[in-house]
């Protein structure tokens, strides 16, 4: 008898039945042109859906699989196509008929949803409701749902469509050349001539329509894999401007520039070094044993901050704590916004050192650093600046928005600056790296690790919050971000050094592939490629923390 007879029988035979009987349809089925691997039947239809994989042969030429860049830029364009021919439909209680596979967005990352093997076979992975009316089984629609609906999803993938596949994968390959070149030319970002960075509206990706395309300022354009566009050197880079000319939303691109956007994105062109870190202002966050003694010097009652902890940071504190941690993990540009910084912490003007005599203001501001960090620490910076023009002083470029065009203020700023300010005492060469105790990294309680929305990870009984991490994408990101703690936790004893932690999470992930940080034995579908910054960050934010 074949599997598609087999599978027809047995949903016959359980229709009506308690929900347990599902479990009886785990395993492999082979249904003609598609194979189904159920690897998991929930327990009821309440609960989470089941696992669930797809195979279907594509016509993906192998060299195309066997290729890193080609394979990342073909699964991502298999899973947009799988996604949107994919109809779950209300069958019953709780979560009958849904089927969900991860709904990507502009960005293309290495993700679990979709794998192209040697053989061009794309397998899918996702999770679907098995369902039941109350909390008995109903055969006859999940019949239809294994053997209809996810079919027709997977036959999707092999209709002839291929300029676009081919269109896709030459986009990617020119992102990653353009990214591997910047450094070489100089340059920590670029963005292309007749890009379209703001998007359509704060809740949507899309571009936005009838938007002021990109374009460069004669003497900042560069040529970069044959493209032109405005480069963006390494040094300080202020963005300056009126209110609502666009200068945020230049950063805001330049913040997702380490990863390949499809084409059509409007960023496509727009790449920027691949430690580029986004740093802001968070109170309340936690902020364990870091050196913020670059800004913040002694504090009242003379209390350290070379190390500093609180559960409880103030703006310029956890600002502070974020630019060291992002140097600690690696990072080469620091991307600043004066819309999210503390204050305080940037800059203090004339009338207030005069007030305030240096030996009862324990912070020194970013701007008194910033060229330190540059030659110490080999760390440039891009600073969307509005209101401070103490920044013109230390800046090596200025670009104006106005109207969102882009301008080289560099001459005109730098006539303006005055005097540099200049820091007491001298930064440091180096920074000390901080051991974290492998063992503080344990999700406490169950151990459940899940995204409670976007930005937000359970990790155990914790919360790990990454509202301010805003390079994090989604709550699938979050969550896969939460699983690679815990791999680090279950890999390492005693105390290891961050960068070391990171490393070892990297060349892992780069060996085994992403699915070494899934929950069960079985790959699952939500895993999506985690930057070693964004780890680092929820580690640092991490109450239970302990470090050396
Ligand atoms: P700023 O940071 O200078 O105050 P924003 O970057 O926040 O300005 O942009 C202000 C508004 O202008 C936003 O609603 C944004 O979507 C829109 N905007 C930004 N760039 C463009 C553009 N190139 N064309 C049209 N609208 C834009
Ligand atoms: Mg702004």
């Amino acid at each position: 008898m074949s599997d598609t007879s087999r599978l027809r029988a047995l949903l016959q035979r359980i229709d009506g039945r308690p929900y347990p009987a599902y479990r009886d349809i785990k395993g492999v089925w082979n249904l003609g042109a598609v194979e189904i691997r159920i690897d998991h039947v929930q327990g009821d239809p309440f609960a989470a859906p089941s696992r669930v994989r797809v195979r279907i042969q594509t016509s993906i030429a192998e060299e195309i699989c066997s290729d890193p860049v080609q394979r990342l830029a073909a699964e991502d364009w298999l899973l947009r196509r799988f996604g949107a021919d994919l109809t779950g439909t209300r069958r019953g209680s709780g979560k009958s008929g849904l089927l969900d596979v991860y709904r990507p967005g502009p960005e293309i990352v290495e993700r679990s949803a979709v794998r192209l093997l040697s053989d061009g076979v794309a397998e899918v992975r996702l999770r679907a409701g098995l369902p039941a009316r109350g909390r008995r089984i109903l055969g006859e629609q999940a019949w239809r749902m294994l053997s209809a609906d996810l079919p027709a999803a997977a036959t999707a993938l092999v209709a002839p469509s291929e300029p676009s596949l081919h269109e896709q994968i030459a986009s990617v390959r020119l992102q990653q050349r353009m990214r591997a070149a910047l450094r070489a030319q100089g340059l920590v970002a670029f963005i292309a001539d007749g890009s379209v960075l703001p998007r359509s509206s704060g809740v949507s990706q899309a571009p936005m329509a009838g938007a002021v395309p990109f374009s460069s300022p004669a003497s900042l354009r560069v040529n970069l894999c044959g493209v032109e566009g405005m480069g963006v050197p390494t040094g300080l880079t202020l963005i300056v401007g009126g209110g609502f000319h666009g200068k945020s939303t230049v950063l805001q691109a330049i913040q997702r520039g380490h990863l390949d956007h499809i084409p059509g994105d409007g960023r496509e062109q727009v790449v920027a070094d691949p430690d580029t870190v986004k740093v802001r202002a968070e109170d309340g966050r936690s902020v364990v044993g870091v050196d913020v003694s670059p800004f913040l010097g002694a504090l009242p009652g003379g209390r350290s901050t070379a190390p500093f902890s609180t559960p409880d940071a103030s703006g310029s504190t956890s600002q502070a704590a974020a630019i060291v941690e992002a140097v600690e993990a690696g990072a080469k540009v620091l991307l600043l916004d004066e819309d999210t910084s503390a204050t305080n912490l940037l800059v203090r003007d004339e009338r207030m050192r005069r007030l305030i005599p240096p030996e009862r203001e324990p912070i020194t501001p970013f701007v008194e650093r910033v060229r330190e960090i540059r030659e110490q620490w080999g760390v440039s910076t891009i600073m969307v600046v509005g209101g401070v023009g103490d920044y013109l002083a230390v800046a090596d470029t200025i670009i104006g928005m106005n109207a969102y065009r882009a301008q080289d203020l560099t001459e005109a700023g730098q006539a303006l600056a005055g005097e540099a300010a200049r820091a007491r005492r001298p930064l440091g060469k180096g920074l000390a790296i901080r051991g974290i105790e492998a063992r503080s990294l344990k999700p406490t309680g169950k151990g459940r690790i899940g995204a409670r929305d976007d930005r937000r990870i359970s990790y155990g009984l914790e919360e790990i919050d990454l509202t301010a991490v805003e390079q994090v994408l989604d709550g699938a990101h979050a969550a896969t971000i939460g699983h690679a703690i815990r791999w680090l936790f279950e890999q390492e004893r005693g105390f290891a050094e961050v960068d070391y932690l990171l490393d070892v999470l990297e060349s892992a992930i780069g060996v085994e592939g992403i699915e070494i940080l899934s929950p069960f034995r079985e790959p699952v579908g939500a895993l999506i490629c985690p930057r070693r910054h964004e780890v680092a960050a929820a580690i640092n934010r991490l109450r239970t923390l302990s470090v050396r």
